[in-house]
């Protein structure tokens, strides 16, 4: 089992979440944020830090192409331990729909 991040993460980016997970498993792209699923212990602290709502168990139905995506991007992403500073329209994009079409391959500069 591991915690995933998906679709409202898109151009939100807040990074509640890397401050608090114990064995450092975020990585970073431009405007969003995975975990690694074979490192992530499934602690569960991120999930109820993220204002986006984002991370999700990856117990719940249908993430199966989110679980994919943080696979994928975890490992040629860079690590990021310490939260930056949020985009500055953040909060314009939290809960908007069809953002998936956003997601920016590129990597973030990490820590
Ligand atoms: S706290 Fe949520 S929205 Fe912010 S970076 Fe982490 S997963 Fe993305
Ligand atoms: S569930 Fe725990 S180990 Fe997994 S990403 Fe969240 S804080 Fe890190």
């Amino acid at each position: 089992m591991t915690y995933v991040v998906t679709e409202n993460c898109i151009k939100c980016k807040y990074q509640d979440c890397v401050e608090v997970c114990p064995v450092d498993c975020f990585y970073e792209g431009e405007n969003f944020l995975v975990i690694h699923p074979d490192e992530c212990i499934d602690c569960g602290v991120c999930e109820p830090e993220c204002p986006a709502e984002a991370i999700i168990p990856d117990t719940e139905p249908n993430l199966d192409n989110w679980l994919e995506v943080n696979r994928k991007f975890a490992e040629i992403w860079p690590n990021i331990t310490r939260k930056g500073d949020a985009p500055a329209d953040a909060a314009e994009w939290d809960g908007k729909p069809g953002k998936v079409e956003m997601l920016s391959e590129k990597p973030g500069t990490g820590d």
